[in-house]
């Protein structure tokens, strides 16, 4: 159902608001209630080139500020998502499906603080002189721009993701050009509008609203494009390695972490850090619990408190203050949560809570908070990412292959470890083949600034977002060397 105000989104391409040359468009629904809550533009190749060609402008304009100019758009930026915020949250809660106060907006706050954080790392930015051999030589190294900067984001934090990218992109000097997750294309345009309204010069961002398989890989693609930045799934980021092979990439991809409690942790706080990394976003998360790994001597407090927290959480629209966890975001979501379900129950596991659709509800994406104990090794919850409400509990009988075990999985991207024991935070913490190892904090805690990516070797993707690591990703080594004789 829709209505005459039904809002329209658009392009953003060479300072302009466009539609897509095609003329086609699609419409947007809520997951929690069904409803239409906008029309958008449905762009494909021709648009992105139309971008890409902007985009180098837009560059080459940026290019010639000064680290400081650069910093003041970034501020420019953040000081319009404040006035707003409150948009931005209901937008994020309605398109994505997220609960309103206890995460859209703390997502929002936390895309504000990436382009003040931006805004600050540039300006003390450096380079070096490097001692020459040769006598009568200066050498210096300075960091440059990559040039245009293809973006390609997905749904899960529709706010928060494409700021790790635009901000530093921005601040360095890249022109732009981003293609977001087709479901989230509001999110997308709402943020645009706070770009556009901090007055960049034309062609510095430009936003494609369009199929990541036409728009986004011919950003991914096209000569043009200078170095990609993706954030999506494992087999999204092989076609995007693929496609744009050769060019500076950065892939943040998928994790199945696990939190691994020991014999001598903190129960208690460990159940409950597990249980706020399983159900956070409806368990959306790259950086969710995806695994409990514990031994028998826990297991039993552990279930306990993970179906207690899961029994306590307030499902419901997202608009609502009281919400808690909100609806899958697509019907994919649901088709894999049960698939995964179905599969360790038959592999013998014991459903400790829910395991189902939850009734009455406005739309079909409300998934029951849902515990699986003795969950077997070798069901596909816990080798695969399941991107739902799971908490899958994993007994051992000892640490002894913990680590082992911990590290057999194909992904490598958030882990937790829950001990007393600092030999034992230093063994695991060394030895876990995962980008981050939290030691007695949810698999999810991160801060913007702090390097955060896959584990060589995994399918969690290559590079490092956050921080000073982001704005290394967003630019290049020049080298200049002088002859002074
Ligand atoms: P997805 O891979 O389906 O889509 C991600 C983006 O890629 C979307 O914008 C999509 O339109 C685009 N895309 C799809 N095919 C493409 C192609 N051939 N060429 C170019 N672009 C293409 O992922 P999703 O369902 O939107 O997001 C969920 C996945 O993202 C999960 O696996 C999750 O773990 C991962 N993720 C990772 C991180 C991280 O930081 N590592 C953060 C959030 C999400």
């Amino acid at each position: 159902m829709s209505t005459s105000n039904t809002p329209h989104m658009q392009n953003f391409i060479d300072g302009a608001w466009c539609d897509a040359r095609s003329g086609k468009s699609v419409k947007a629904k809520s997951p929690s209630t069904n409803l239409i809550l906008a029309t958008v533009t449905s762009s494909d190749r021709v648009d992105s080139q139309n971008a890409i060609v902007a985009a180098q402008k837009g560059h080459e304009i940026l290019a010639k500020m000064t680290n400081w100019e650069r910093s003041s758009l970034c501020n420019r930026v953040a000081d319009e998502m404040v006035k707003r915020r409150d948009l931005l949250a209901q937008t994020l809660a309605e398109e994505q499906g997220k609960p309103i106060a206890s995460e859209a907006y703390p997502e929002v706050d936390a895309a504000i603080a990436g382009f003040r954080n931006a805004a600050e790392m540039v300006k003390w930015m450096e380079g070096s002189v490097i001692p020459a051999e040769t006598p009568g030589k200066r050498v210096i190294s300075i960091r440059q721009p990559r040039g245009v900067y293809g973006i390609i984001t997905p749904w899960n934090f529709p706010i928060n993701i494409p700021v790790e990218y635009l901000a530093p992109c921005l601040a360095a000097g890249n022109g732009v050009v981003w293609v977001p997750s087709p479901s989230t294309a509001i999110c997308a345009a709402r943020l645009m509008e706070c770009i556009v309204a901090a007055g960049l010069p034309d062609g510095a961002i430009n936003l494609v609203l369009g199929p990541g398989q036409s728009a986004g890989d011919e950003v991914v693609s096209n000569p043009g494009t200078h170095g990609i930045g993706l954030t999506g799934s494992p087999q999204t980021g092989k076609i995007v390695a693929q496609r744009g092979a050769g060019k500076p990439m950065l892939l943040e991809l998928g994790g199945n972490g696990p939190l691994i409690v020991l014999d001598d942790a903190d129960v208690a706080k460990a159940a409950d850090a597990a249980a706020f990394g399983f159900y956070f976003n409806a368990g959306q998360v790259c950086a969710a619990t995806g695994r409990v790994l514990v031994t028998r001597k826990n297991y039993d407090e552990v279930a306990e408190r993970i179906t207690a927290y899961a029994n306590n959480l307030v499902v419901n629209d997202p608009l609502a203050n009281s919400t808690t966890m909100g609806p899958l975001h697509n019907a994919g979501g649901i088709l894999k949560t049960t698939q995964h379900i179905e599969d360790a129950l038959t592999k013998g596991a014991d459903l400790l809570s829910g395991g189902k659709l939850l009734a009455g509800q406005k739309s079909d994406l409300f998934f029951a908070p849902t515990v699986l104990g003795n969950v077997s090794e070798d069901a596909l919850i816990n080798i695969d990412e399941t991107f739902g409400p799971v908490a899958p509990i994993v007994v051992y009988e000892d640490e002894a292959g913990l680590l082992q075990a911990a590290n057999s999985a194909s992904q490598g991207l958030a882990t937790s470890v829950y001990t007393q024991n600092l030999a034992k935070a230093f063994q695991f913490g060394e030895g876990l083949q995962s980008g981050l190892v939290n030691i007695n904090s949810p698999t999810c805690y991160w801060e913007l600034h702090i390097p955060f990516g896959g584990a060589a070797g995994k399918d969690s993707g290559v590079g490092r977002i956050g921080g000073i690591s982001m704005l290394n990703e967003v630019t290049q080594v020049k080298t200049i060397t002088f002859d002074i004789t």
